[in-house]
């Protein structure tokens, strides 16, 4: 049995950032948190003129060498006007904040420190003001023709500003992986239908779309094969035309798992099958063999990587965390993979056994003294309800212990993102 860290390695060995399309940048669409694949240049001077940064009065800084005196409102400057006056001694403009400063002038003094008198005159009672005063000189931000965005960058919403400020509807980035979802299991029902003697509804399927969809991909869902080689051989078929395709459920030793052999089936090759870990030890990783994947809609679409999870719901979520989640970042072009880990000291005592690595739902919080940690009661693989009241995955070592209070402990802090 493989250990956890060997399988991540293993994971991000077989996984490649997809080839970069154009993204549009229109409201709604999904450049958000997609990587850079172009380094972008700036076609303007920023700011595009030199600028006033408050609202207040264009003034020639030697009209006022104490900071004080009477001057000739000569006109008024709003953002997006051009001022049509060069300003002589004497004289000043009423600005407002962005507005292009006039000629002449090279101080504004804040609106606060000012009076107007009668017959368009202002009064300043202000500091002697230095040249440049409230002023922001012409392409100080950026200038026309300087690479102001690398590839690499992730689009946060402030690059997706920075684009829009140079002009840019679509760039050149990684896109957004697209990853089927598919339960598989006799025993499950959807959670609209009724609920039948024996049979239990699936959860996995809503949970593993919220999970995609969280980690910046596109889930689709398969909906659910019945454990039969007729209703899995299909869906696994179209699940292969997706970048990557996540199954729940039959992948452990019983009779009715026959996930992996339908994947063999497929043309899909097992990298790894059972890691040393708990919950989710049948975890199944392989990707679909490259012959079989040419001539497979749509082209270009690269190796499917197809990831199968033991059916029980935490064991299912837990692998998601360590083994998908970093993968998906991976094929999405950023640099750090995860899972995000923390150091926290241990707040409550816990006594705990275990013959695997157990990753346990637990609730991970900051406070004075840094990272703090506790267990919350679970009790196991499939007691997903355990987990609502978790936000963290607090790693055990193997062996009859029991954890004190104030140890420090590794811990994956799932609602985290690394960068
Ligand atoms: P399996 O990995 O198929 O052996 O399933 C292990 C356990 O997880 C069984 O108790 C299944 O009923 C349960 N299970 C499988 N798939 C799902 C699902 N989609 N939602 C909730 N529970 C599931
Ligand atoms: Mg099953």
């Amino acid at each position: 049995m493989l250990p956890v860290a060997d399988a991540q390695s293993l994971i991000l060995q077989h996984t490649q950032p997809l080839p970069a399309e154009t993204v549009p940048l229109a409201p709604g669409a999904c450049a958000l948190g997609c990587v850079l694949a172009e380094d972008v240049v700036s076609d303007i001077d920023m700011p595009p003129h030199d600028k006033a940064m408050m609202d207040g009065y264009a003034v020639r800084a030697s009209d006022l060498p104490d900071g004080k005196g009477a001057l000739a409102v000569v006109e008024e400057i709003t953002a997006g006007r051009v001022p049509s006056r060069t300003l002589s001694p004497g004289q000043a403009s009423r600005i407002m904040t962005g507005a292009p400063i006039p000629a002449g002038a090279d101080a504004v003094i804040v609106v606060e420190s000012t009076r107007l008198l009668g017959g368009d005159r202002v009064q300043i009672e202000d500091h002697p003001p230095k040249v440049g005063h409230n002023i922001l000189p012409r392409g100080r931000e950026m200038r026309r023709g300087e690479t102001v965005l690398r590839a690499g960058a992730v689009l946060r919403p402030q690059e997706i500003g920075l684009l829009a400020i140079m002009g840019k509807t679509a760039v050149q980035a990684v896109p957004i992986p697209r990853v089927a979802i598919l339960a598989t299991g006799d025993e499950l029902v959807e959670p609209g239908e009724k609920l039948g003697p024996g049979q239990i509804r699936n959860s996995n399927g809503p949970m593993l779309l919220a999970q995609t969809a969280r980690a910046g991909a596109l889930p689709h869902s398969l909906g659910i094969a019945r454990d039969r080689l007729d209703s899995l051989g299909p869906l696994v078929q179209e699940g292969l035309r997706h970048n990557v395709l996540i199954l729940s459920g039959g992948v452990s030793a019983g009779k009715l798992d026959l996930v992996p052999g339908v994947l063999r089936e497929a043309g899909v090759v097992a990298h790894l099958h059972k890691v040393a870990m708990k919950p989710g030890k049948p975890f199944f990783f392989g990707t679909l063999d490259p012959q079989r994947a040419a001539g497979r809609e749509p082209a270009g679409a690269g190796r499917a990587l197809v990831f199968g999870l033991p059916g029980n719901p935490v064991s299912s979520l837990v692998c998601f965390e360590l083994f998908i989640r970093p993968a998906l970042r991976t094929l999405r072009g950023h640099r750090s993979p995860g899972p995000h880990m923390v150091s926290a000291t241990l707040s409550e005592d816990l006594p705990h056994a275990t013959d695997r690595l157990t990753y346990h739902p637990a609730h991970l919080e900051t406070g004075p003294q840094g990272w703090r940690v506790r267990a919350v009661p679970w009790f196991g693989s499939a007691d997903l309800r355990g987990l609502s009241q978790a936000n963290a995955l607090l790693v055990l070592p193997v062996g009859d212990h029991h954890h004190r209070a104030g140890t420090v402990f590794p811990v994956v802090a799932m609602e985290m993102t690394p960068e």
